[in-house]
């Protein structure tokens, strides 16, 4: 339960499979979240607007519309941290590549633990990512300059050949994570521990694999060079 005074989380649960949606509800709950469920693509939309939800557990799978579009539709209108479920190890790949927003992924069948580890880790990347908003208003940041990539870290906005980019929230932490230490190889435990918050078991370090492939995808490929079995690095031209 949370502490006396501290404002509760609300978590939408959006999972066509009642005993799924029940069982993540109550374990959020359990968290000390409050929990709205949602068991469609069209009813997600509405809780969402209704509810403001702090953070979207989201099934990729769902009836009326699927977890892909809910997920466009619900970043449009607002920012909001999302963990997706997938079916299949390799869907993540897919939906990073489609660039809808979702944040982590994690794939069925998931242990309640893992899922917890997850959704308190994309909290507290939210609570710092604020904090540091607060901060950058508080002291003007520099703009970094490296090659044709120009990043403005106070704004979170980046540029290539003076033409803005338009990156996912995790796509900008990642690149920020990178430009960090430009030239420098930055490994994947230490990516995720950088710009997912959490330090992944065996397979965490896809997502990593994934978001950098979007990345690459915007930013062009030769700009991130992969240290095979170790991690990956921004080039500095
Ligand atoms: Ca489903």
């Amino acid at each position: 339960m949370p502490q006396p005074g501290t404002p509760t989380t609300t978590v939408l649960v959006v999972e066509d499979e009642p005993l799924i949606n029940q069982a993540v509800g109550d374990r959020m709950r359990a968290e000390g979240h409050t929990v709205v469920s949602a068991y469609d693509g069209p009813g997600a939309v509405a809780a969402f607007q209704e509810h403001r939800p702090d953070l979207v557990v989201l099934d990729v799978m769902l009836p009326g519309f699927d977890g892909l579009e809910v997920c466009r539709r619900i970043q449009q209108q607002r920012p909001v941290p999302v963990l997706m479920l997938t079916a299949r190890d390799d869907e993540a790949d897919v939906l990073v590549g489609l660039g809808v927003g979702a944040d982590d992924y994690l794939t069925k069948p998931f242990r309640m633990r893992e899922l917890v580890a997850r959704v308190a880790a994309l909290l507290r990347r939210v609570e710092r990512a604020q904090q540091l908003v607060r901060e950058s208003a508080e002291r003007p940041q520099g703009v970094l300059e490296l090659g044709a990539l120009r990043i403005d870290a106070g704004a979170r906005r980046t540029w290539l050949h003076g033409e803005e980019l338009h990156l996912t929230p995790t796509e900008f932490d990642l690149l920020g994570a990178l430009a960090a230490v430009p030239g420098q190889v930055r490994t994947r435990e230490r990516l995720l521990a950088d710009v997912w918050g959490w330090d992944g078991g065996a397979g965490a370090t896809r997502t990593v694999d994934s978001h950098v492939k979007a990345l690459r995808a915007k930013i062009g490929p030769e700009r991130v060079r992969t240290v095979h079995g170790v991690g990956y690095a921004l080039e500095t031209r």
